[in-house]
């Protein structure tokens, strides 16, 4: 253990001040996708910059400007950057975090309050909005600070602070204010930076310490078949005129087979088998097939084997049939032919697919699939939304001071994962900097983010405090620039 008794020893000495500090960031609604809540998030973005300020970093709220939600024009909650410490001996790292909250109701299935951190205390874990995504990382950093300023201690790095409160509506604002402090170099709030940490993932389970290397990209589509003027009668029209819906479930069963194999001809192009040591990582992992069924809830798995199981969820690309719009659906027997029907779905990424080749290639697919149907529908193909894929090196500094901190704070080794899913801030930082980024989480794989009784348990929590501090001082140790 490189970080200084002192600290560890303050982290347990303040653990409810710590917890009142997380009570207090939950209690304020700031639900990005609200329009009412537009406020509590400003409310939210001043108090974090408030706390900052208390531990001796000098802060500013950038504005980021308007967005147009619901007829309305509203501003943009400003994003939160701050910076302490200027020793050129030192490494400096850049730390991410958001503020703002996805929205919660009681009537969602809440067991309580979603805005008020309950502490269950025979099981150690805090519900509450937030609480795991992505404020307690973020109050993990503010205990950090307060713990060296109270204590007088120096960090062992610079560190310079992002947090933003769009995040879960899209991160609006936040790319274009990246780039362009990224081109003022060292005079912008990201100069000097030399790597980035950011906590907003999970452990692949509830067991095992995860750190996060790769992150799948995403292409999302909506084909949209019409024919009819309006929706037409079944006993009238049916057997005399060409269906929508049927072109779309034709279309649809010809993109992916029931164990998951893309049929788009060239979507696998360029993506390499896993080599030995690959399959190391995936076979070491503290996960299992059961795992996975139990998190989906059923005897679902692809493959009885681990590996392969992992790979899909990690490392291979994937495509989903999301859902079909226009369509009949509730109860009775309506007998209505829809005039025009959409069909979403998506494809996850992986390197080197890049969203705009596999666009092509979807668009190409479809279009000669289409003719082959001969309907007299038409069909258009929208493409709603893309992000590319990330994978880091996991052999860098960055990635071993992370290790290292892990096995000093949880005394075993973490897993190295690769999440299905995106973080598009990440591929925003690793292109403007040009730095190594890593993904440290703090919450479990069950805190349930985004879903009802989101919770985080207070051993993550103070663990994950130590685990920061920890991480900062491993890189001082790991790249011979301690103080
Ligand atoms: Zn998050």
């Amino acid at each position: 253990m490189v970080a200084p008794a002192q600290f560890l020893d303050y982290v347990d000495a303040n653990s409810t001040k710590f917890i009142d500090r997380l009570a207090e960031a939950v209690a304020i609604p700031s639900i990005s996708g609200d329009a009412q809540r537009r406020e509590d998030v400003f409310a939210m973005a001043r108090w974090l910059r408030a706390e900052l300020d208390k531990f001796g970093v000098t802060t500013d709220a950038i504005p980021l400007g308007t967005q147009h939600i619901e007829g309305q024009v509203l501003a943009l909650p400003p994003a939160i950057v701050g910076r302490i410490g200027e020793d050129a001996e030192k490494k400096t790292v850049l730390v991410y975090g958001h503020f703002d909250v996805q929205p919660a109701n009681v009537s969602d299935g809440w067991n309580t309050d979603p805005f008020k951190l309950v502490l269950d205390k025979d099981t150690g874990k805090m519900f509450g909005r937030g609480s795991t995504d992505d404020k307690g990382p973020i109050m993990g950093w503010l205990n950090v600070l307060e713990a060296h300023h109270k204590l007088g201690l120096p960090l062992p790095v610079n560190m310079r602070f992002c947090f933003e409160g769009m995040e879960e509506s899209g991160s609006e604002g936040l790319d274009d204010f990246i780039a362009s402090e990224a081109k003022k170099g060292a005079d912008g709030w990201f100069g000097g930076v030399d790597c980035v940490c950011i906590s907003d993932n999970y452990w692949l389970n509830d067991r095992t310490p995860a750190l996060t290397y790769g992150l799948r990209g995403l292409t999302y589509f909506n084909i949209v078949i019409s024919g009819p003027g309006a929706d037409l009668h079944s006993g009238i029209f049916g057997g005399a005129v060409f269906e929508p819906m049927t072109a779309l479930v034709a279309l649809l069963g010809k993109l992916v087979t029931q164990d998951g194999h893309i049929l788009i001809p060239g979507v696998y192009d360029g993506i390499k088998a896993a080599d030995d040591e690959e399959l190391r990582i995936y076979n070491s992992l503290d996960y299992s097939v059961a795992d996975l069924e139990a998190a989906a809830g059923g005897h679902i798995a692809v493959s009885d084997d681990k590996a392969t199981v992992i790979m899909a969820r990690m490392r291979n690309p994937s495509l989903s049939i999301h859902g079909i719009e226009g369509a009949f659906s509730g109860v009775g027997a309506k007998t209505v032919i829809p005039a025009t029907v959409g069909g979403k779905f998506s494809l996850r990424l992986v390197p080197p697919q890049q969203p705009d080749d596999i666009r092509a290639k979807v668009e190409k697919y479809l279009t000669e699939e289409f003719a082959k149907l001969n309907t007299k529908s038409s069909m258009k193909i929208e493409y709603l939304h893309g992000g590319i894929p990330w994978v880091a090196d996991h052999k860098h500094w960055n990635y071993q001071a992370a290790k290292n901190a892990t096995e000093a704070v949880y005394l075993k080794s973490p897993d190295f994962t690769r999440e299905g899913g995106s973080i598009p801030v990440t591929l925003t930082f690793a292109e403007n900097l040009g730095v190594n980024v890593l993904l440290l989480p703090m919450g479990r794989g069950d805190d349930g983010a985004h879903s009802t009784n989101e919770k985080l348990d207070v051993s993550n929590y103070l663990q994950g405090t130590k685990l920061l501090g920890s991480y900062l001082y491993e890189v001082a140790e790991i790249t011979g620039t301690k103080a």
